[in-house]
């Protein structure tokens, strides 16, 4: 429940003085919504129709659903001794109050009982539609036990509350009745959109609130998309600028409406088209699959990558192929570059590529820190201690010592932690001890399989540490 802002207060007070269930909703529930609910009795007699009333034979099933030979109304099927069935829809009437879009939300619920139905309904939710807003209220005929929603049909008085957007998933989904709308529109800017044939066909597909919110937005646009029969351009008509050119607004030449309009393209095939301006249905369609089309096309001319094997299970790939072009300052005008023969293993070798440069990155920064850190070089007449020096000795390390300090490389070659080896005077090139530091604090020692250092290398690694490290930070 949220707290309701004064203009949203005011808006809720007017429509409650203003809207109403006429006899066009009325006479729409009868034709649309109360003929489903009905049954077919099945009794020795044959099949009796409870929606036109007429008998016939048949062999279907109690349970299933039966297309009544008369009325055509698909029903179903129960036993003539039923005593009661309760049959439950969502409806929706759109309506349009000082700019603002309302769209609001009922349950009609039909009850058979005593060999009749009977129908009643119920307002339970609305959505108010502004430009930049769309605000779900609720009424307290609406019950939510967590999760399990159930509408009630007693309240005296209808309050309305404010509902987060997370409970968009418990609203109405029902078909809308649209004959309000004119009335309504009369007088706004909205009167010459053809809000219902413009919008109607997506409403399975599409969340209706937003295409409404996007007709608030630039009705301009959606009047005049819809009239051309670009239905679907008109359902993105907030993304059209007004005013200028043909060109200007569609990214193409006026020679192209036609085409446009005999494939009602959507928005992706527009922007598809705009790049290759190839009037051709097919090819559009198959680039307007791929979601990385803006970007390839910034390097390839995407009908010939078409041609050449781009699809939308490899565009991923040939992408991170591009990337890797890039990276390795290939040339990207280069044919063979943009369209290779083999993408898959083309991919491959180029990622290859990238990986040893970034190791030659990698080798050269850990030069870089030995010579950084060789002022912490330390030694008596036993034992040394020195930075690593190189990414082979880490390799090494990690081999001989069975340990895994050689991850640590990318680490230490960014500066994020030190590492340095302890060994024996006598014996430098030998592993003994790995010591990973931290802002001049030793983290770990590790000796062979992991082993803690002995005592008396321990005490040499402190004495290390002490004069060392903790003078580095005391002296530095
Ligand atoms: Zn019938």
């Amino acid at each position: 429940m949220g707290y309701i802002k004064k203009e949203i207060q005011n808006l809720i007070k007017s429509m409650d003085e203003t809207f109403s269930i006429d006899s066009g909703v009325r006479n729409w529930l009868k034709q649309s919504i109360y003929p489903k609910h009905n049954l077919i009795l099945k009794s020795k007699d044959g099949y009796y129709c409870t929606n036109c009333k007429k008998t016939f034979h048949s062999t279907a099933r109690v349970g299933e659903y039966l297309v009544c030979p008369k009325c055509k109304e698909s029903l179903l099927v129960r036993m003539n001794t039923l005593k009661y069935q309760v049959f439950k829809d969502d409806f929706r009437i759109l309506d349009y109050i000082n700019g603002y879009f309302v769209l609001r939300g009922f349950e009609v619920s039909s009850t058979y009982s005593n060999n009749k139905v009977t129908h009643r309904y119920q307002e339970y939710q609305r959505l108010v539609i502004s430009k930049n807003k769309i605000y779900l209220l609720a009424s307290n005929v609406f019950k939510n036990y967590m999760g399990y929603t159930m509408i009630t049909y007693n309240e005296k008085h209808i309050r309305w509350r404010l509902l987060d957007g997370q409970y968009r998933w418990y609203m109405s989904r029902g078909s809308i009745y649209w004959g309000e709308l004119e009335r309504d529109l009369k007088g706004s800017p909205y009167y010459y959109c053809p809000v219902e044939r413009g919008l109607s066909p997506y409403i399975s597909s599409e969340d209706i609130e937003i295409l409404l919110q996007r007709v608030l937005i630039n009705p301009i646009s959606f009047e005049l998309l819809s009239k051309l029969g670009l239905t679907n351009l008109a359902i993105h008509c907030d993304r059209f600028v007004n005013k200028g050119s043909f060109e200007n607004r569609f990214g193409v030449t006026k020679d192209y409406l036609p085409f446009m309009v005999k494939h009602n393209i959507t928005y992706h095939e527009l922007e598809v088209l705009k790049v290759i301006k190839h009037m051709n249905i097919r090819i559009i369609r198959r680039l307007s699959e791929l979601h990385n089309f803006t970007e390839l096309s910034k390097y390839l001319d995407m009908e010939k990558a078409l041609a050449n094997g781009l699809n939308k299970n490899n565009e991923h790939l040939y992408s991170d192929y591009l990337d890797f072009a890039e990276r390795l300052h290939l040339n990207m005008k280069d044919k063979r570059i943009l369209y290779p023969k083999d993408i898959v293993k083309s991919h491959d070798e180029l990622m290859h590529q990238v990986e040893t440069i970034e190791n030659q990155e990698i080798i050269e920064k850990i030069k870089n820190r030995y010579e950084e850190l060789k002022k912490n070089s330390y030694k008596d007449d036993k034992f040394v201690i020195f930075p690593v020096p190189t990414m082979s000795d880490l390799i090494k390390e990690s081999e001989v010592q069975d340990i895994c300090i050689r991850n640590y490389n990318k680490r230490y070659a960014d500066a994020e932690t030190d590492l340095y080896f302890m060994r024996k005077v006598k014996d430098i090139t030998t592993p003994l001890v790995a010591i990973e530091v931290r802002n001049n604090e030793i983290i770990q020692s590790r000796g062979k399989k992991n082993n803690d250092p002995t005592k008396a290398q321990q005490a040499f690694i402190t004495k290390w540490e002490t004069k060392v490290l903790k003078g580095s930070v005391l002296y530095a």
